[in-house]
């Protein structure tokens, strides 16, 4: 039978190699969304014909419900348009949303027992123990789409219980700016910090690749995805992306998953899983790599990666804070609104905006959240 699938942010870097894997590999597509551009997921519904479609942009989502008139496309509007898409009941509901964004629309196809395939990593280091939790309930499986922890869980297929592993190894670009000192840094402009040299991403995750805040939101993530201490994960910088991450066992046995940086690879397993799929992406040639290194990270120059190894350690809202803080820091950087350093000191700013507390809502997420964007721009002004 063909299976069902949700692109949610389907018109980003993820949403539309998703819907390049889906083609190929024969999915039937209930949903769709996008926060503004109308042009792309009009061409989208044009050929996939989606049950539903949603734009998060209220006056965007007006617009779209112009252009496709003529389909039998339902178009629905802003975050509840979202949500309800969400909702649609596909076999799984993939979250290519960037941000905080995607968190409630993460819940909402949980709740309704989809299956999820996720790349919106933020959802996990906000609302981690929410997002767990509620899909234990359900029971509805997780399936990562960020190309570490899809090679964790590669390398963790066989696996024969929790208590054989030993360590996750990370692995990292180092991003555009790798070797580079405190002060090199202070200088940098945006157009550098766009250039990544491996992968082609949203602008987003590029800049955060650039501070190696991403390794940091991938540490808490894997440690949500696979119930791991964040002493137990360890980073490693690798220049070529080619390991894509590592799972050292205790008989100090070490698997990993190798292949060329592209994401159709994890997009296509986290859709097919437990099956393989031909792919299109290009064959790994080690001998064509030649070399493949292996560096200790900066952690002081690179002070992200350790700010959120101290939030999940500190737990509660912690993860949620220092979330909400690069998020809006990525963004005033993208604005050219402050300097490149000046992210690491607003993720760090972020601890004194929350208090310690063992349990929380999901509202409490939203208000740390609110909160701390507040504060991080009054850091600036
Ligand atoms: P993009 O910026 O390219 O795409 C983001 C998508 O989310 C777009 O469809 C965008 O719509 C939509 N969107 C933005 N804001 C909102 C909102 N407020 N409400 C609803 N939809 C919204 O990002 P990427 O594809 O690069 O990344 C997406 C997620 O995947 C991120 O969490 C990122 O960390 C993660 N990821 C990405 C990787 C990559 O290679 N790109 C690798 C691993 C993880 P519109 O186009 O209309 O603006
Ligand atoms: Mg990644």
């Amino acid at each position: 039978m063909t299976k069902t699938l949700a692109v949610l942010g389907s018109t980003g870097s993820i949403g539309v190699q998703a819907l390049e894997v889906a083609r190929l590999s024969g999915f039937e597509i209930e949903a769709l969304t996008a926060n503004s551009r109308t042009d792309i997921i009009e061409e989208q519904i044009r050929e996939f014909n989606p049950r539903v479609a949603a734009v998060a942009d209220e006056k965007a989502a007006a617009d779209l419900k112009i252009r496709v008139a003529d389909t039998s496309t339902k178009v629905l509007s802003g975050a509840e348009g979202v949500e309800e898409c969400a909702r649609c009941g596909a076999d799984t509901v993939l979250n290519s949303i960037v941000g905080i964004a995607g968190l409630a629309p993460t819940l909402a196809a949980i709740e309704n027992g989809s299956n999820i395939a996720l790349a919106n990593k933020e959802t996990l280091v906000a609302g981690g123990k929410i997002v767990m939790d509620s899909a234990a309930e359900k029971g509805v499986a997780i399936l990562p789409v960020d190309s570490e922890h899809s090679a964790i869980f590669q390398s963790l297929q066989g696996c024969h219980g929790k208590n054989q592993i030993k360590r996750l190894i990370l692995t990292a670009s180092g991003g555009p700016f790798f070797g580079k000192t405190r002060e090199e840094l202070s200088k940098v402009t945006l157009e550098q910090a766009l250039k990544h040299p491996n992968w082609s991403m949203g602008a987003k995750i590029t800049i955060d690749s650039a501070t190696m805040m991403n390794k940091g939101l991938e540490l808490i993530e894997a440690a949500w995805l696979f119930g791991m201490k964040a002493a137990d994960i360890d980073i490693l910088v690798h220049r070529q992306s080619i390991i894509h991450s590592l799972v050292e066992y205790v008989d100090n046995s070490v698997i990993a998953q190798l292949g060329v940086p592209d994401m159709r690879i994890p997009i296509q397993y986290a859709l097919t899983y437990p099956d393989r799929f031909v792919s299109p992406v290009k064959q790994l040639d080690l001998a064509e790599a030649a070399m493949l290194t292996f560096e200790k990270p900066d952690y002081e120059t690179f002070a992200c990666i350790n700010l959120c190894r101290k939030a999940f350690e500190q737990g509660g809202l912690f993860p949620a804070a220092v979330n909400a803080a690069n998020e809006k820091a990525n963004e005033l950087f993208r604005e050219g609104k402050i300097g490149f350093l000046d992210i690491p000191k607003a993720v760090e700013a972020a601890f004194d905006c929350v208090n310690a507390v063992s349990d929380y809502t999901l509202e409490q997420v939203f208000e740390t959240d609110k909160t701390v964007r507040e504060a991080t721009e009054r850091l600036f002004i």
